[in-house]
C-alpha cells in the first residue's frame, strides 16, 4: 500500500536523528504561530520546546518570513568565495552584537560544523593538538563534535582517538567535588580543570570548549567566577577559550550571549539555533582579531559550499534587526525574572518530584528525582522511564509541546512568548506533575 498521510509517509521513508528507527512515532506538525504548533489533526500545542531551543523569535516571524522571501526573489545562492550583502550585512550585525575583541564571522550551516571550525582554528592558531571538553556537554553530532561531547552519545562514536580530554565542570546538585557551597564547587573545579591542564601537558593542548551554561546537559549555570578562572587558566597556560553559545546565545537567556552574564570575552564563540531561530540553517564561529591575524598571511584550511548561504543570513538580518526592535531579548530576561522563574519555583514547593530548578531567561530545566533525599533521577542516566514517558504524555494531553532529557523537563519557550502564555504552560506543567506525581512522588 503507498504511503498517504504525512506520518505514513515519513514512517516509510525518513531515517531519523539518534533513533531505533521501528519504534518511532514522530508528531506531525503541520503548521505554527508565535508560540504555538498544530499537529495534523489541528491540535494546537504551547511550543515549550522552541523545537530543540531553537526558535528564539517564535515561529513565523512576518519580518523574518519576508526577509528571506524578498532574498530569494533578488538572489538564492552564491559561491562562498563571492561576496554577496545578505552575508556581510549579517556579520556585521553579529560583530556589532559581540564583545570588542571579536572581528570576524565564518558562517557554517549548523552547530556542530561550528565547533568542528573553531576547534580547527584554535589548533591551526596554537600549532597544538589537544582539546578539553566537559563531560556534561553536547557539541554536535559531526565527527569532532561528537567526541568533544560529554554525554553518552559520544559513546558509540568515539573511537578513543581523537585528542579530547574530558572533564567535570561545575554542577552543585550532583556535585562531582563534594562540594556544599557554590564557592566550594568553583574553587574545586577550578583545581580540577588546573590539574587536568597540568597533567596533560599545557603545550599540547589546543583549547577549552565550554558552553557557556550547558544545555542539553541540565540546564547548569555555572557559579560566580567559574568563567573568569577558565579564563585566567586559558591566558596563563597559552589555550584558546571557545564559547559554545549554539544553544544559549541569542537571546536565550536574556542577553544577546550567555556569558555576558559572567563578564568574561572568550577568543572564538560558536552559534547557530537563535541567530535566525531556524528558519533556514545557519550557523558560524565568532572570531577574535588576534586569531583573525593568523590567518591574515597564511590561508586557514577549510571551507562549505553553502558558508552564509544568502536565505540563511537574510533571516539572520531580519532577525536580528526584528529582536532588538521589538524588545524581544529584554522580553526574554522579564520573562524569566518575573514569571517563568517564580513560577517553576513555586512548582517545587508543592511537587516533591522536583529536585532542583535551574535557569535564566528562557532557559531553564526542572531536576526531577525520585527522592528528594538521595537525589535520584526519575530515569537513569542516558536512559528514559516509565515516569518520563507518561510526563510527556501527560503534558501534550494537557496542550503542551515539552522537551525533555533524560530525568530532566527543559522549559525553553520562544524568547516572545507572553506572560499569559507562560502562565498557561506553567498550568499545564503543574496538571501533568500532577498526574504523574501520584505515581512517582518520594
Ligand atoms: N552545541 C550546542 C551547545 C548544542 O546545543 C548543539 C545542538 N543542540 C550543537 C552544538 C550542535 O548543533 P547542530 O545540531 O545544529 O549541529
Amino acid at each position: 500500500m503507498a504511503a498517504e498521510s504525512t506520518y505514513e509517509l515519513d514512517r516509510e521513508y525518513v531515517f531519523h536523528s539518534w533513533s531505533a528507527q521501528a519504534a518511532l512515532k514522530p508528531l506531525v506538525i503541520a503548521s505554527a504561530a508565535g508560540s504555538y504548533v498544530t499537529d495534523d489533526a489541528g491540535n494546537r500545542l504551547l511550543d515549550l520546546s522552541s523545537q530543540l531551543v531553537n526558535t528564539n523569535i517564535g515561529h513565523q516571524h512576518s519580518k523574518v518570513v519576508a526577509g528571506i522571501k524578498a532574498q530569494a526573489d533578488l538572489l538564492c545562492t552564491v559561491a562562498p568565495q563571492h561576496a554577496n550583502a545578505a552575508r556581510g550585512e549579517a556579520a556585521r550585525l553579529i560583530i556589532e552584537r559581540s564583545p570588542d575583541n571579536m572581528r570576524k564571522v565564518f558562517f557554517t550551516n549548523a552547530g556542530a560544523e561550528a565547533v568542528e571550525y573553531a576547534v580547527r582554528m584554535a589548533k591551526q592558531h596554537t600549532g597544538r593538538n589537544k582539546v578539553l571538553a566537559t563531560y556534561r556537554s553536547y557539541h554536535g553530532g559531526t565527527q569532532t563534535a561528537v567526541n568533544l561531547t560529554g554525554d553518552t552519545r559520544r559513546w558509540p562514536n568515539d573511537l578513543g582517538t581523537s585528542g579530547v580530554v574530558h572533564f567535570f565542570g561545575p554542577f552543585l546538585y550532583r556535585s562531582a567535588f563534594h562540594a556544599s557551597t557554590e564557592a566550594e564547587e568553583c574553587e574545586r573545579a577550578l583545581e580540577h580543570l588546573e590539574q587536568v591542564i597540568s597533567f596533560e601537558g599545557p603545550a599540547t593542548i589546543a583549547a577549552i570548549i565550554l558552553e557557556t551554561i550547558p544545555g542539553t546537559a541540565g540546564i547548569m549555570p555555572p557559579p560566580p567566577g567559574y568563567l573568569a578562572g577558565v579564563r585566567e587558566l586559558c591566558d596563563r597556560f597559552g589555550l584558546v577559550y571557545i564559547a559554545d553559545e549554539v544553544m544559549c546565545g541569542f537571546g536565550r537567556t536574556g542577553k544577546w550571549f550567555a556569558f555576558e552574564h559572567y563578564d568574561v570575552t572568550p577568543d572564538l564563540i560558536t552559534f547557530a539555533k537563535g541567530v535566525n531561530s531556524g528558519y533556514v540553517p545557519l550557523g558560524g564561529v565568532i572570531i577574535s582579531d588576534e586569531i583573525c591575524r593568523t590567518f591574515a598571511e597564511r590561508a586557514f584550511p577549510g571551507g562549505l559550499t553553502y558558508s552564509g548561504h544568502p536565505l540563511a543570513c537574510a533571516a539572520a538580518v531580519a532577525s536580528m534587526n526584528a529582536m532588538t526592535d521589538e524588545g524581544i531579548i529584554e522580553n526574554a530576561a522579564r520573562i524569566g525574572e518575573t514569571v517563568l522563574g517564580p513560577g517553576l519555583r513555586e512548582l517545587a514547593e508543592r511537587h516533591p518530584i522536583i529536585g532542583e530548578v535551574r535557569g535564566v531567561g528562557v532557559f531553564w530545566a526542572l531536576d526531577l528525582v525520585k527522592d528528594r533525599a538521595t537525589r535520584e533521577p526519575l530515569a537513569p542516566y542516558g536512559g528514559t522511564s516509565v515516569a518520563m514517558g507518561e510526563l510527556v504524555g501527560a503534558l501534550k494531553a494537557n496542550g503542551v509541546l515539552p522537551f525533555t532529557n533524560y530525568h530532566r523537563l527543559h522549559v525553553v519557550p520562544p524568547c516572545t512568548i507572553t506572560d499569559d502564555e507562560m502562565r498557561e504552560g506553567l498550568a499545564a506543567i503543574d496538571k501533568a506533575l500532577t498526574a504523574i506525581g501520584q505515581h512517582y512522588e518520594g
